[in-house]
């Protein structure tokens, strides 16, 4: 979507795919009607404030030169979540984690400072979409709608509920979107 300091997104548009854009009404995973068919931003003077700062990790400098999203089929972000951080992992296409011995490699030296969040953006609307936590002490936790199973070395050890107000504040969450996307596609 833009220039970092010292790489620039050369072919790659993975995030104009995968990452939502309110401000378009654009959903994660679907292509944002502004990509040239060839890639590349056809608005790009115009582009959305939030186009403009958004910077993938790789474009920041934090993956080496050959990570470039487009290449590893996922866009990666660390996000600070107050004090603490995690690292993002968007899968382009379910599985792709599990695919790429890279993204995995990644995804084991992140896990070790800060937990890795993997989704896929298969059904962004969906409360009940699944997605994996790797934790920092070898847990996996694997959640699809309100269940969660942890696991370790592979193998399930424990399966719980979601917390009722992580639930509430999930669904809301979702339903808010929802109604904010339809209102912005019937302006559109
Ligand atoms: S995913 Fe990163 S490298 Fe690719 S277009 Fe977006 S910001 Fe640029
Ligand atoms: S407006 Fe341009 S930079 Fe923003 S998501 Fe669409 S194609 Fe990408």
């Amino acid at each position: 979507m833009s220039a970092g300091p010292e790489r620039s997104c050369g072919a790659c548009s993975l995030c104009c795919v995968v990452l939502r854009v309110d401000e378009l009404a654009k959903l994660g995973g679907e292509p944002c009607r502004n990509l040239r068919a060839g890639g590349g931003c056809g608005i790009h003077e115009r582009r959305p404030s939030i186009c403009r700062a958004y910077h993938c990790l790789w474009l920041g400098g934090g993956l080496e030169d050959a990570d470039r999203p487009d290449r590893l089929g996922a866009v990666l972000d660390v996000v600070a979540l107050g004090e603490t951080h995690r690292l993002e992992i968007r899968e382009a296409e379910p599985g792709a984690c599990d695919r790429s011995p890279r993204l995995r490699a990644i995804a084991e030296r992140y896990r070790a400072s800060m937990p890795v969040r993997i989704s896929d953006v298969a059904a962004p609307l969906d409360p009940d979409a699944p997605f994996r936590v790797l934790l920092p002490d070898g847990e996996e936790q694997r959640v699809r709608g309100e269940r969660v199973t942890v696991w370790r070395d592979g193998r399930q050890v424990s399966e719980r509920r979601l917390p009722w107000l992580e639930r509430q504040v999930r669904r809301l969450a979702l339903a808010w979107r929802r109604r904010r996307l339809a209102r912005r596609r019937a302006a559109a």
